[in-house]
């Protein structure tokens, strides 16, 4: 059990920064993000991207700008989960909260800040038949270790950059790959759509556009083919023995659904003094709140980020004044900060 004053949940920006407005009030966090990187939307859905609009900012990228939150809250020593789902929120008869991730890593907390934008982001599934016989996990969403597919015959579903991306790379490993695809333009990169057209014509690489698979034959470990089924033709049967699946990445408000707030349509209603939920002491921020006037911005998650944390604050320290004070003049924000007076 990791016991800590504010549980975050999502380490998109405004996830990330709360943790540094917590901190300059001297309040201690720990974040949980689904995947594995922080910068939420940023880094997933628009890493390489530029971004007008974050204030004294003129330009940056989705990825520049996580980096650099993340190098604004290294003074606050908060521990990051990534790669963990919050499962469960649970109020203790204390009013802390009992928090707990799909790894089963359980925490204690004074407060919650759900900053989890439009939802966790899971890999979009392959509907097609025979899928139940197979054993879980058997349908890879993403390649963790590219050795396991060396010398084998792949399958690989798709036509934006992770497929592409993953097509080139495996070309190396695999005996040989069959790219399927469902139109005959691919999403990906021009420069890696042409290396994927260097390998079909040495080729490593056979591709099936227009088409889709409509079923996988196979039984628990063992996948023997694929059956594809092009638009304008009769379907075909290809041997593969691994099949992998990049469809993108899909929000889902997932267990946040479950939790015994106040939703409006995929969002959580809040105050816009506190930033507070239905339920004291759960606070929301960014793209997941809700309130009259909202606009899905960064700056706006910023925002309510500040005011969520004085909030928090004056919760956990009831019947002291909580102070308005200055970054550039205040002693004890310096020292929080690691800066010399
Ligand atoms: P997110 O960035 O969505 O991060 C939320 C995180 O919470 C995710 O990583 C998710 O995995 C995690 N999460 C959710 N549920 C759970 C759970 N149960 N357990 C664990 N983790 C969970 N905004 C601007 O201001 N300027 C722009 O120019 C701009 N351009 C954009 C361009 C595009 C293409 C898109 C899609 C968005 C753009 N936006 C822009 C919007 C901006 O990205 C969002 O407002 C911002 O990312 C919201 O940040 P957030 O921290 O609230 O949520």
């Amino acid at each position: 059990m990791i016991n800590t004053d504010v549980v975050i949940v999502g380490a998109g920006p405004c996830g990330i920064f709360q943790v540094f407005e917590l901190g300059l009030l001297g309040l201690k966090a720990q974040v949980i993000d689904s995947i594995r990187e922080p910068g939420g939307q940023c880094v997933e859905l628009y890493p390489d991207k530029p971004i007008y609009d974050i204030p004294a900012i003129p330009v940056c990228t989705g990825e520049e700008l996580t980096q650099a939150l993340m190098r604004q809250i290294e003074p606050f020593d908060c521990g990051m989960h990534l790669g963990e789902e919050v499962a469960v929120l649970q109020r203790q008869a204390d009013d802390t909260f009992l928090v707990e991730t799909s790894a089963g890593r359980q925490f204690n907390a004074k407060a919650v800040v759900i900053a989890a934008g439009v939802g966790s982001f899971q890999p979009r599934a392959l509907r097609a038949a025979g899928i139940d016989a197979l054993s879980e996990n058997k349908l890879h969403y993403r390649v963790r270790n590219p050795e396991q597919f060396a010398g084998k015959k792949l399958a690989i579903l798709g036509g934006g950059d992770s497929a592409l991306d993953w097509v080139v790379e495996l070309a190396g490993v695999a005996q040989h790959i069959t790219l399927v695809h469902r139109r005959d333009e691919y999403r990906a990169a021009q420069a890696t759509v042409d290396k994927m057209r260097a390998l079909e014509v040495a080729g490593k690489v056979a591709t099936i556009e227009n088409a889709r698979v409509t079923e996988i034959v196979g039984e628990d470990d063992t996948i023997s083919s694929i059956v594809v089924k092009p638009k304008e033709s009769d379907s075909v049967n290809v041997d593969v023995e691994e099949v992998l699946v990049f469809f993108g990445l899909a929000p889902k408000l997932g267990p946040i659904a479950d939790w015994g707030l106040d939703i409006n349509r995929k969002t959580i209603n809040v105050d816009t003094e506190k930033f507070e939920t239905s339920e004291p002491g759960i606070y929301a921020v960014g793209d997941i709140n809700h309130y009259p006037g909202k606009k899905k911005l960064i700056l706006c998650g910023f925002h309510e980020a500040a005011l969520a944390a004085f909030a928090i604050k004056q919760r956990l320290e009831p019947g002291k004044k909580v102070h308005l004070q200055y970054t550039t003049t205040s002693p004890i924000m310096h020292q929080r900060l690691g800066v010399e007076d």
